[in-house]
């Protein structure tokens, strides 16, 4: 598999911008149309935490956050409460990496990852579409 800005597992970053700047990359070097779901916030996360040393410091921002491809999930959503234009571009692509924030290391690390797009085109023209109708 090629390598992309050395995504693999363990990778470390210092902050959570790094982790935004990587994606603005993917972004527009590699034609990636990425997001965030499933993501704690450090705030969420102090709410749940037992011991005050598990405290961690606001200005991290995420506990854990998973980063997929704008074309994750499935295209008809089962419930049928969602806006139908909510997913429009949701084709199961398995694109995701992981990020959890490491409070021993002061750190943000890749846990797990996936870097193959599938069911879909990768192209300028394809995240151009995408910028227009977000
Ligand atoms: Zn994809």
């Amino acid at each position: 598999m090629v390598q992309i800005l050395d995504l693999v597992i363990g990778k470390t970053f210092s902050n959570f911008e790094e982790i935004e700047t990587l994606m603005t990359r993917l972004k527009n070097e590699f034609f990636y149309p990425l997001k965030i779901v499933n993501s704690e916030t450090i705030q969420t996360y102090n709410k749940t935490v037992k011991s005050a040393s598990k405290i961690c410091d606001e200005k991290w921002r995420y506990k854990n956050a998973k980063i997929v491809c704008c074309h994750h999930g499935k295209h008809r959503d089962r419930g049928s409460g969602k806006r139908p234009n909510q997913n429009v571009f949701a084709c199961e692509c398995p694109f995701f990496f992981r990020v959890v924030y490491q409070q021993s290391l002061e750190k943000f690390t890749i846990t797990s990852l996936f870097l193959e797009h599938k069911n879909h085109p990768i192209s300028s023209e394809d995240i151009k579409t995408y910028r227009k109708a977000k």
